[in-house]
């Protein structure tokens, strides 16, 4: 049987280029993640609502561990080959008090060593690493930190009032790499003082970091935050969602090309969040906007470095749901690539292909 699975073929052709349209980030199948907003945070950062966000409200740690340790023993031990994965996310988790921070890593201890987890992250400012506390997530077993860097540009985050600049964002994340962890970087296009061009050298100071994985959440306003004072002030002013989809096309775009893994394009779904959200780029379909730009650009890009008019282009079938944006908008865009509907063909393999 063909390896396509539509009857119509792919023309003979005699040269080709490959791009990438994606990586999976090598992780556990299945994630349980404990919530602790704003747990071990200095502050509350200017446009931050955690608490809605993660849909958590703010919960004594020891009841809160209690809650997840009867939640996860109903699970069974992974199998040989199988894994799970802790994740601790949603405040400063290296700041957190000695004894709350022991407790969840306890909780994790516990869990690993009745194989209910194999693989264990957690989320943390990159001004609140020291040896110590890395020795320690290490002993108890973490392998990824994830650090809200939110920009690498000094005037960005002075802005936003952060609290490091970019010579300390950078020394963090060669810290965390140092230490033998994995690497998350989660930036934040459209905080106060950004632009698009300082948030697509961000994403060039990420991939240069070589990270195990990149997030970005679009800056959001929502109500009862710094953010929404400045909004209503005219201090600040969103990207828009048109904008939004286009910067962030490019810069998925980049990490494609780069083999490094984008695991969250916008902020999650979360009711009490979005009936908060006063004003930003926000769509249910976000992410795949996002990516239909992406792969546009990518194909586009192939298309120069073949030097010829394509005939054909071959792409992942997990592209076929999102490649012509909403209500097909992009249709015409990539016609005028010379890639009509007929001359798109699916397949199994991971990486796209241009023929001529
Ligand atoms: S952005 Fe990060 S550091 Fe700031 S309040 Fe939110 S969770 Fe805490």
């Amino acid at each position: 049987m063909s390896k396509y699975s539509c009857k119509k073929t792919p023309p003979p052709h005699t040269c080709s280029v490959s791009f990438g349209v994606g990586v999976r980030q090598k992780r556990a199948k299945s994630v349980h993640p404990v919530f602790l907003p704003f747990s071990g945070c200095p502050m509350h950062c200017v446009y931050c609502a955690q608490d809605r966000q993660t849909g958590t409200s703010l919960y004594p740690i020891p009841a809160l561990i209690e809650e997840h340790r009867k939640a996860l023993a109903a699970l069974a031990p992974c199998a040989p080959g199988q894994t799970r994965e802790l994740a601790f996310y949603g405040g400063t988790f290296t700041a957190l008090p000695d004894g709350e921070r022991r407790s969840c890593l306890g909780l994790l201890d516990e869990l690993r060593a009745s194989a209910r987890i194999t693989h264990a992250r957690c989320s943390t400012r990159p001004d609140a690493l020291s040896p110590g506390i890395l020795e320690e997530l290490e002993a108890h077993g973490i392998d990824l930190i994830e650090l809200g860097i939110q920009s690498f540009d000094s005037a960005a985050l002075a802005a936003s009032r952060r609290g490091y600049d970019a010579e300390a964002a950078v020394q963090a994340c060669r810290t965390v790499q140092e230490a033998g962890f994995g690497l998350g970087i989660q930036l934040l296009p459209g905080m106060p003082g950004s632009s698009p061009e300082v948030f697509i050298k961000d994403v060039e100071q990420a991939l240069a970091l070589r990270p195990s994985c990149l997030r970005f959440y679009p800056c959001l306003v929502p109500a009862g935050t710094v953010l929404a004072r400045w909004l209503e002030e005219g201090r600040y002013r969103p990207w828009s969602l048109e904008d939004t989809v286009a910067v962030l096309g490019r810069a998925l775009a980049l990490a494609w090309e780069a083999g490094v893994p984008v695991i969250r394009l916008s902020v999650a779904p979360e009711p009490a969040f979005d009936a908060a959200v006063l004003a930003g780029p926000r769509h249910p379909a976000l992410g795949a906007l996002i990516q239909a730009e992406a792969l546009l650009l990518s194909a586009g890009r192939a298309a120069e470095r073949l030097g010829r008019p394509p005939l054909a282009l071959l792409l992942p079938r997990a592209c076929q749901g999102y490649m012509y944006g909403e209500r097909g908008a992009l249709k015409e865009r990539w016609a005028g690539l010379g890639l009509a509907p007929e001359r798109i063909f699916f397949t199994e393999k991971p990486q796209a292909e241009l023929l001529a």
